[in-house]
């Protein structure tokens, strides 16, 4: 892959428009808006935006079961409405589908073999609540997952840290890496929203266990109670793990303003967010982070906070932000609950 003077790279491919859903809030016009905004607001001054190929149905396979693939493809090409829990479909998703995960892996591909340092997949349909043989809440492949196994199988990166931001537990992902200790997955999630997973005791099994960090945060949540369970628990995770990679499922409907998550975080939160993240990458993992679009439902929040997201990852943020104020007191509760099961796997909580 050519190298560039950007740090930055974004995947779009117009094809993901094609995934027609038909008014539900996960359509194309999220995708299409947030394009439009990256373009009328000098994101590409700092970030380079690349096409890219879709999945082979062998990448596909390394996270799903071949049936369900081929009764993905089968149903789509039939022109049903709908893939089961919670997932529109029409006849182009099969193939939608497929470049959406090949955004996922063509930004992990950019960043492990050091073409740029961070590499963000403008995607959709979203990945992280997709099983390996069921869609599930508007994700038909686990686009995350996909990455995370391309980095391992291809790459032999061993140690992952996967954060995923979005407002639901990314179950698919849980499931899919449960059991593997190259991946420590730490989701920040509305307790008992859709899917209604992510218990806090849900730590991981065999040799995996310790490697699940679910934080379900309490209904309106905002930038003091992401501040706290960054500082409290993903932070001191990362010190403790030192990623060779971090991934992120980029989720957007944490935001005060989205009509589906439920949370209250400001346009300064998800800024203070970013800059953490990328603090964390640039400690251990070289800089490298790659990330895919997950959720975000409010067009507006979305494109401004996703070029925010460009800006802070290209090296071109403002001044430092401060997120000031206390968590709520069930967010503390939980913080608590949080350390002290998983003290049992990290000295850092004990
Ligand atoms: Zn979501």
């Amino acid at each position: 892959m050519q190298t560039s003077s950007k740090d930055i790279v974004v995947y779009y491919h117009p094809g993901c428009l094609e995934h027609n859903t038909r008014g539900h809030v996960e359509n194309p016009g999220r995708l299409a808006q947030t394009i439009d905004v990256l373009n009328s607001f000098g994101a590409w001054k700092v970030a380079d935006l690349r096409g890219h190929a879709p999945a082979s149905e062998d990448d596909i396979d390394t996270v799903h079961n071949p049936h369900y693939r081929l009764r993905v493809r089968d149903l789509c090409g039939r022109g049903v409405g709908m893939l089961g829990n919670s997932t529109p479909a029409c006849r182009q998703s099969y193939k939608a589908a497929l470049l959406a995960a090949g955004g996922a892996l063509a930004a992990v591909d950019s960043v492990v073999t050091g073409a740029y340092r961070r590499a963000l997949a403008l995607v959709r349909p979203p990945g992280h609540h997709a099983l390996p043989d069921m869609a599930m809440g508007f994700c038909i492949f686990n686009n995350p997952a996909l990455a995370a196994r391309r980095a391992q199988l291809r790459y032999g990166v061993k140690k992952i840290l996967l954060l995923d931001l979005d407002a639901h537990h990314g179950n698919g992902v849980e499931r899919i890496f449960y059991s593997d200790p190259g991946v420590l997955y730490c989701s920040l999630h509305r307790d008992f929203s859709y899917p209604v997973t992510g218990w806090v005791e849900k730590t991981g099994e065999g040799r995996g266990r310790g490697y699940n960090v679910n934080i379900p945060l309490p209904l309106r949540s905002g930038d003091a109670d992401y501040r706290a369970a960054w500082d409290e628990i993903i932070a001191p995770l990362a010190a403790a793990y030192r990623p060779e990679l971090v991934l992120v499922c980029a989720g957007f409907d944490a935001h005060a303003g989205d009509p589906v998550g439920g949370m209250n975080l400001t346009d300064r939160g998800y800024e203070w967010l970013f800059r953490e993240v990328l603090a964390i990458a640039e400690k251990y993992a070289g800089g490298k982070i790659a990330a895919t679009l997950e959720g975000g439902y409010n067009p507006e929040v979305l494109g401004r906070n996703v070029l925010a997201m460009i800006r802070q990852w290209s090296g071109n943020a403002g001044s430092e932000i401060k997120i000031t104020g206390k968590p709520k007191k069930e967010t503390s509760q939980v913080l608590e609950e949080v350390k002290k099961v998983q003290g049992e796997t990290w000295s850092c909580f004990k």
